[in-house]
């Protein structure tokens, strides 16, 4: 098994070339690593980073973006990453409240109830734009014919609702009790899956005898990050370390500040934020 400073994030999906992850030292990898662990895959968007988990992870780490946000996960979640980013809920700071869902609590769980996709078969008119929002792979069916879900490998996303021009595809809440163990070993199939579909859309992208039309929001992201050089610079990658680590040094100074007001530390905090800020 990896410790936690050797877990290196690489072999990525081009969908994740521009957060240069894997130039980043070693720790700060673990730790979005971890996070990214913690999250439920589902790859919904619902924390405003339309590309998936994995982006927000690296945002809480990198840009100090507020860890309450993913909404399926819930409290379960936000208390996790706040563990993991050290926050010391038996000094001033509080664990924040979860992001609200629009599904309420599951007794169970204490996250929100999770729901399922259904297509009312009837209604479908076969024309595909279903199959490239699902991150997961999810939906079969070929053209002008009746699509289908698998309901075992849905996560009730909601991706495939909007793509769907008759309005066939419905929401059912499920109940389920599984352990933890389970929960994370289902979060790193997922996971996996999500990579497999983005490198089989980057596949068919390439391929010049696909005449099939770009349909979904990931595809259109994936031809600008496969047009785009793959080259970062020297000067790019310092300047993401240095400013990660800038980050860290003035998260720890905010900490002891708020326990303990001394001119020296506040000093210190305000020369690491004008560096950067310039940064
Ligand atoms: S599951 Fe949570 S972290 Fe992942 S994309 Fe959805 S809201 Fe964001
Ligand atoms: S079938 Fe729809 S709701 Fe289910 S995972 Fe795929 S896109 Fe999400
Ligand atoms: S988008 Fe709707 S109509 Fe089109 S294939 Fe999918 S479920 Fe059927």
């Amino acid at each position: 098994m990896q410790s936690s400073t050797t877990i290196r994030l690489v072999n990525l999906p081009i969908l994740f070339d521009t957060l240069s992850l894997e130039i980043l030292p070693a720790d700060i990898q673990a730790q979005i690593s971890h996070i990214d662990a913690c999250l439920p895959q589902t790859q919904c968007g619902l924390c405003e980073h339309p590309d998936g988990c994995l982006p927000y992870a690296a945002a809480i780490v990198l840009d100090g973006e507020s860890y309450n946000k993913c909404v399926p996960g819930g409290q379960p979640v936000t208390d996790a990453i706040a563990q993991i980013i050290d926050i010391d809920i038996n000094s001033n700071e509080t664990t924040l409240i979860a992001a609200p869902s629009q599904w309420p609590i599951d007794a169970t769980s204490e996250r929100p109830t999770e729901v399922r996709a259904v297509i009312r078969e009837d209604d479908c008119i076969g024309c595909t734009k279903c199959i490239p929002a699902c991150p997961v792979d999810a939906i079969v069916g070929t053209g002008k014919h009746m699509h289908t879900i698998f309901t075992d490998l849905c996560t009730g996303c909601e991706l495939c609702i909007a793509p769907c021009p008759v309005d066939c595809i419905d929401l059912v809440t499920v109940e389920r009790d599984i352990s933890e163990p389970e929960r994370i070993a289902e979060q790193e199939d997922l996971r996996q899956r999500y990579h497999t579909h983005l490198r089989r859309v980057t596949e068919q992208l390439a391929d010049s005898s696909n005449s099939r039309p770009v349909v979904s929001m990931v595809e259109a992201k994936l031809n600008n990050a496969a047009s785009q050089s793959l080259d970062i610079s020297e000067a790019q990658a310092k300047n993401t370390i240095a400013a990660a680590k800038l980050r860290s040094k003035i998260k720890k100074l905010e900490k002891q500040l708020s326990v303990r007001a001394n001119d020296q530390k506040q000093a210190d905090l305000e020369a690491l934020q004008a560096e950067l800020s310039q940064l």
